[in-house]
């Protein structure tokens, strides 16, 4: 059976970054990931650092490849459907047969929880649409805004905002998120919105960490669905780690990179400890 020794699965900023870190640890990494990363969506970053003119996602993700390429890593566009614990180590379930390895580091992001909306994704990569206030409600100041959402989450978004803009809508899709009234915020029912133009419209539908694998294996959660993991990110399974939009509410590109140099620094300590040195 194929083996290597780190399973890193998802290939966007998290998984990416951890490759790049892994290989110049000389360890034989594999990278298996079905599907476009969420960083792909972004049309372009202004928080993103070391990029004061702005990167988009696509081009970030094409530098991150190219670095892990360049230091031997392989990456498969692969879904992964079953991963389990073996003695020692992990068994991984793709396409492409098993695959076993020492440690496996999960990088699979969220899923978005998106309105059916015509040529929303045109949209969202035109940054009319857009899903994250704190990548980029800068961009927004003084703009109209409206945000299309239920309950506490549009309220945090509202609340966020008005730090950009005094023009500030929430468009409820119930009729119970009514009972919100702020006094800088306008509340209003998603069909007794008069006609009316935004320059910008925020998502607050709230997302789905991609927790699947991890919990079929043991690993633990929080309340927000999140993984729980220890200071070098380990979820609640040894060996298994995790890292990026999958473990924290901060769906950040900062917080994915960081949170991969520290699971990838401990699994090459772990393996180093657990193996003789090279
Ligand atoms: C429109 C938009 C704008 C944004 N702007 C910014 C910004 O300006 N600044 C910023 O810091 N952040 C921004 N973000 C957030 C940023 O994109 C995320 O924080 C970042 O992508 C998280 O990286 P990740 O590696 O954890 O997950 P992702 O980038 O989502 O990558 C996870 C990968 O894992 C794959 N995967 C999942 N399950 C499996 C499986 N079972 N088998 C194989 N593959 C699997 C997924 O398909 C995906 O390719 C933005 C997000 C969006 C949507």
């Amino acid at each position: 059976m194929e083996s290597c020794d780190v399973l890193v699965v998802g290939a966007g900023p998290a998984g990416l970054t951890a490759a790049i870190y892994l290989s110049r640890f000389r360890r034989r990494v594999v990278v298996l990931s079905a599907g476009p990363p969420r960083a792909s969506w972004i049309p372009e970053s202004h928080n993103t650092p070391g990029f004061p003119h702005g990167v988009g996602g696509v081009e970030f993700l094409r530098r991150l490849t190219d670095q892990a390429v360049g230091f031997g890593v392989e990456i498969r566009e692969v879904d992964v459907e079953a991963l389990r614990t073996t003695e020692p180590g992990f068994e991984a379930v793709c396409g492409d047969g098993p695959i076993r390895a020492s440690a496996v580091l999960l990088a699979t992001g969220v899923r978005d929880h998106l309105p059916d909306l015509p040529g929303l994704e045109a949209a969202i990569l035109r940054s009319v649409v857009r899903l994250c206030p704190i990548c980029d409600a800068y961009e927004a100041t003084g703009q109209r805004i409206a945000i299309l959402g239920d309950g506490p989450l549009a309220k945090r978004e509202a609340d966020f905002l008005r730090t950009y803009s005094d023009d500030v809508t929430v468009i409820a899709t119930c009729d119970s998120d009514l009972s919100f009234n702020e006094a800088s915020v306008q509340w209003t029912p998603r069909g007794g919105l008069e006609l009316r133009t935004f320059d910008h419209l925020y998502i607050a539908l709230g997302c789905e960490p991609q927790t699947d694998l991890a919990i079929a294996c043991g690993s633990r959660c929080d309340d927000q669905g999140n993984l729980i993991v220890d200071a070098h990110q380990m979820t609640s399974v040894d060996g298994l780690y995790a890292a990026g939009d999958v473990v924290r509410g901060l769906n950040q590109i900062a917080v994915a990179t960081g949170e991969a140099a520290i699971a990838a620094t401990a699994i090459h300590n772990r393996l180093r400890q657990s193996a003789p040195e090279r």
